[in-house]
C-alpha cells in the first residue's frame, strides 16, 4: 500500500503554505510591539502607557512577510528584465 502524499516532500507543502499564507495576508503583526506600533511601559502609578514609536515597525505595528518582500522583489526583477 503506497500513500500518494509520502510522495510529495513536507518542505514543499510547508512552502506552499508559507506562499498562500503571503498571498492573502501580505503583512504580519510586527513581533516587537505585537501589532500596537508602540512601546507599552509602565508608568510611576503602575499603568500602562503608550511609550515611543517601534523602531522596528515606524509605529506601524505591521511587518511586511520576508515571502511577500521577496515575492515583490521577484516581479521587481522581472518587470525589469521584460522591458
Ligand atoms: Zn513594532
Amino acid at each position: 500500500m503506497s500513500s500518494a502524499l509520502s510522495a510529495i516532500p513536507a518542505v514543499l507543502i510547508v512552502a506552499l503554505g508559507y506562499a498562500a499564507l503571503c498571498a492573502a495576508s501580505p503583512f504580519g503583526n510586527c513581533r516587537k510591539c505585537r501589532g500596537f506600533g508602540f512601546k507599552v511601559k509602565k508608568n510611576r502609578h503602575g499603568r500602562i502607557t503608550r511609550g515611543r514609536d517601534c523602531r522596528r515597525c515606524d509605529g506601524h505595528g505591521k511587518r511586511i512577510r520576508v515571502g511577500r518582500h521577496l515575492y515583490n522583489a521577484a516581479v521587481r526583477v522581472h518587470r525589469d528584465g521584460t522591458r
